[in-house]
């Protein structure tokens, strides 16, 4: 037994990040239901560091040094169960088993519980980055016991990315905790991608920009406030020609986006905690709308009226464009630090956000510049009621917000969907309103249901006898 670490499971990311943990020193041994696949790897790349072949589940778990830890990269659901049955039956108390793949936070919860009866250590890990992150350095977000974490997240914290010596891995918490952490980042990294599609679109669409124009405004922000990956791959993207027709790629790839699940289940989850994450929401319903090929199709020619002219001023509207990707950004962010510390207090786990923001500054999706303020923000104060009301975002929003209006209000007008623009400008003003309809809401329910109201005036519950003479009573 010579193996520190073994990973199970060898597509992409498996395979990358048992590279990665070799080049870091480690001896890694390797296993995948099918043997040719962990062939092809020790093929190819066998000469990264040290690496144990192996065949069987029993050699596997010989090959690896007491406590054993296995880290697991098969396809998320019933492989995973799989997988997790077959290990737990050869591993021995106090071993540690982690399951890297995109598992439902819930399954990590049940996981958990099952693995500790039988004395093992589970450790469902959120892990960002793809393919590339994998190889070179991924951020990583480790749940499951705090014990396991002493022997295993040195080795996690070595082959995750490092920002300003700081890796981007730290316990994040019990059980399901570390998968939570990681759904509501992809809900995050989605709000995001709709936010840059709709400043896309509206330089397309209100501006007459051609790709390689737009591409240039994206290179351009990516050396401000915006820096980001997503900002940064966007320019790539839209510089990209098609070898076919001669086009910017981006014009001839299909118009319908897919999804995978995880905003989804961001989405369910927040509606469930009762947490409004518009910005989350928006994007994956685009998405949805997007994929409505047929309907879509139905629905061309419809009317659009035509109220507003072009924007005059195309510096103006550019810039426009850009505060308001940036108030719409820290919107769906602080909508996605609320679902954090929801799910925090839910489920007990006493979350540190600063964590997250620390964490997510290098290796994954939605690495941006960005997330230093948000670092600051929490260590500036931990119980920060919404990242809105950090001095800085505060501050950001106020400098943008006329903007903000200018574009939701031109987009409309010119009849452009800019559904994630509008909603976090109607939740920033629906956040801030001293007195929202939601007394009307109150009143109806109590005409209709009973269901009693608060007064402004005074403590307790009360009701109108609206079928009665219309008194009020004390409920
Ligand atoms: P896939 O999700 O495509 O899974 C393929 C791997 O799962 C193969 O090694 C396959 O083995 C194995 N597998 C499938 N079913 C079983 C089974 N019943 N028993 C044993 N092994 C099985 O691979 P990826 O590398 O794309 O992703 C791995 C995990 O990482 C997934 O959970 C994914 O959601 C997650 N993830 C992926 C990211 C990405 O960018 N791709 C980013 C972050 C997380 P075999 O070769 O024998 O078929």
């Amino acid at each position: 037994a010579s193996a520190q670490i073994g990973v199970t499971g060898l597509a992409v990311m498996g395979s990358n990040i048992a590279r990665n943990f070799a080049r870091n020193g480690y001896t890694v041994a390797l296993h995948n239901r099918s043997i040719a696949k962990t062939d092809a790897l020790l093929e190819a790349h066998g000469d990264d560091g040290e690496f144990v072949r192996t065949e069987t589940i029993s050699e596997f778990v010989g090959a690896l040094e007491k406590p054993r830890r296995v880290l697991i990269m098969v396809k998320a659901g019933d492989a995973t169960d799989a997988v997790i049955e077959e290990l737990a039956s050869a591993m021995e108390p106090g071993d540690i088993i982690i399951d890297g793949g995109n598992a439902l936070y819930t399954d990590t919860i049940r996981r958990e519980a099952a693995m500790k009866a039988r004395g093992l250590n589970f450790v469902g890990a959120g892990i960002s980055g793809g393919e590339e992150g994998a190889l070179n350095g991924p951020a990583i977000m480790p749940g499951g016991p705090k014990e396991s974490y002493e022997s295993l997240g040195p080795m996690l914290e070595k082959i995750a990315a490092q920002v300003d010596g700081t890796p981007c891995c730290t316990h994040i918490g019990p059980d399901g905790s570390g998968h939570f952490v990681k759904m509501v980042h992809n809900g995050i990294e989605y709000a995001d991608m709709q936010l840059i599609g709709e400043a896309y679109n509206l330089f397309r669409g209100a501006l007459g920009f051609d790709a390689g124009q737009v591409a240039d405004v994206f290179t351009e922000w990516n050396s401000g406030d915006l820096e980001s990956y997503l900002v940064e791959i966007t320019a790539e993207v839209l510089k990209q020609t098609d070898a076919k027709t001669g086009k910017p790629l981006v014009d001839v790839i299909v118009d319908a986006a897919e999804q995978k699940g995880t905003g989804r289940w961001t989405v369910k989850s927040a509606l469930d905690l009762g947490i409004p994450v518009t910005g989350i929401a928006e994007a994956v319903f685009a998405r949805a709308l997007s994929g409505s090929r047929d309907q879509r199709k139905a629905a061309q020619g419809l009317a659009s009226g035509t109220l507003a002219d072009k924007p005059a001023d195309a510096a103006q509207f550019t810039e426009d464009i850009r505060q308001a990707l940036y108030a719409s950004k820290i919107v769906a962010y602080a909508q996605g630090f609320d679902q954090i510390a929801a799910g925090s207090a839910e489920y007990d786990w006493d979350l540190h956000p600063g964590d997250m923001a620390t964490i997510w500054r290098g290796g994954c999706i939605i690495r941006a510049r960005f997330l230093n303020r948000i670092k600051e923000a929490y260590e500036q104060n931990p119980a920060l009621p919404s990242l809105i009301l950090a001095p800085y975002f505060r501050e950001a929003i106020e400098h943008a917000i006329d903007s903000w209006r200018r574009v939701v209000s031109t987009a409309t007008l010119l009849g452009i969907p800019v559904p994630a623009f509008a909603s976090s400008l109607s939740y920033y003003d629906a956040l801030r309103a001293e007195r929202l309809p939601a007394a009307l809401t109150q009143a109806q329910r109590d005409f209709f249901g009973a269901h009693t109201y608060e007064r402004v005036d005074a403590d307790g519950k009360f009701h109108t006898l609206w079928s009665g003479d219309r008194s009020e009573i004390s409920a």
